[in-house]
């Protein structure tokens, strides 16, 4: 079972593969990539899977509106897992869909303990940094909410509840409290949103395959109760691994990733103690070669920090060949990462104005 609010998920291919049939996930094939190399994400096939993006794509095609939507959890600093998701709908944004923002504080509060008013100065902050990765922010581009302030959200949570039994959540969640059972029903309002503001349109979600529970429960309760609305479809990405090797990022292993708050010795010297897929001497390396996709220096550049697709492709195949050595590598990757969180931090520093406006928070 799938838990979005839990610190497990597939760390496999066959992980992947199994999650994929079980739930009718679609392949990203090669006539939906060609058409959305544009999208970093598809394009260097970090997003696998997906569910109606060919509505989408048709709206696209017809030059009709579509909406990218998606969100974050104001309980802690961006870190390389949710700056996934953000750049994400940033580039569905560039593509042409007006980009829906959730601060999600009440799922903060439910699973975290996080208080509406504690959350308030994080979402500020995280706000500010999903800006300064180019969000556009303007009315006709972008719809920016708190769950808590946003009566449309709790409004699609009570209306949807009618049809939603304790044996069906705990069936699609397990055992939860009945907070974090609600949080999931207003999420459903966060992804329906777009179509009770705009109209019927396809709207797309992109999001880790830990998610996909709350895209199951909407598109069900959308079947049933909107039945004049495009069931919201989504893209699936691979999950980022703790930079160190651990199974995944988690808050409670902080040498598992770093924020984009953090200082720069501190993140110099995670990404010093980083996973590679090197072997374990230079003679060995010369010989053999490099495996990049167990390497988690390599993961973070394409992810995050290497541009252009031409200077990945060519780490890649240097690796391979045994031309490329870790600690060569890794002194590349520091100076790529330490040069975007300055570039980064300065920028934010010019929209925490800007995204206090936007929340409304003084
Ligand atoms: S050379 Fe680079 S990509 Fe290859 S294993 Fe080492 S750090 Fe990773």
């Amino acid at each position: 079972m799938l838990d979005p609010w839990g610190s497990s998920g597939p760390t496999n291919d066959e992980d992947y593969e199994r999650i994929k049939k079980e739930f009718g996930i679609e392949e990203i094939d090669e006539v939906i990539r060609q058409k959305l190399l544009n999208n970093r994400f598809i394009r260097r096939k970090i997003i696998f899977g997906h569910r109606d993006l060919g509505l989408v794509l048709s709206a696209i095609e017809k030059k009709q509106p579509w909406a990218v939507m998606s969100g974050i959890k104001p309980s802690g600093s961006f870190h390389l897992g949710t700056s996934t998701t953000a750049l994400e709908i940033i580039d569905f944004q560039k593509m042409g869909g007006k980009a829906y923002y959730c601060i999600a504080d009440i799922e903060s509060w439910e699973d975290n303990g996080i208080t509406y008013e504690e959350s308030e100065p994080i979402a500020v902050d995280n706000l500010a940094d999903i800006l300064a990765l180019g969000l556009d922010p303007s009315p006709d581009k972008a719809y920016i909410w708190r769950q808590s302030k946003e009566p449309i959200v709790k409004d699609v949570c009570f209306k949807v509840s009618r049809l939603v039994t304790q044996n069906m959540l705990k069936a699609i969640y397990g055992e939860k409290t009945f907070g974090l059972y609600l949080s999931a029903l207003v999420q459903t309002g966060d992804i329906i949103i777009p179509q009770i503001i705009e109209g019927p349109q396809p709207v797309i979600v992109p999001v880790g395959i830990d998610q996909d529970p709350h895209i199951r429960l909407t598109r069900d309760l959308t079947r049933r109760y909107y039945k004049t609305f495009f069931l919201p479809g989504a893209t699936y990405h691979y999950l980022l691994a703790g930079i160190d090797g651990s199974e995944k990022m988690a808050k409670r292993n902080p040498n598992s990733s770093f924020t984009f708050n953090e200082p720069l010795e501190s993140i110099e010297k995670k990404i010093k103690g980083a996973l590679t897929g090197g072997r374990k001497n230079k003679k060995e390396q010369q010989e053999l070669g490099g495996e990049p996709k167990n390497c988690m220096i390599y993961k973070m550049l394409m992810y995050h920090f290497e541009d252009d697709d031409d200077v990945l492709a060519d780490e890649f195949e240097r690796c391979v060949k045994g031309e490329l050595l870790c600690g060569e590598h890794k002194a590349q990757c520091i100076e790529k990462v330490l040069k975007f969180i300055k570039q980064h931090q300065k920028k934010k520093e010019k929209l925490i104005d800007k995204a206090r406006e936007l929340l409304d928070i003084d």
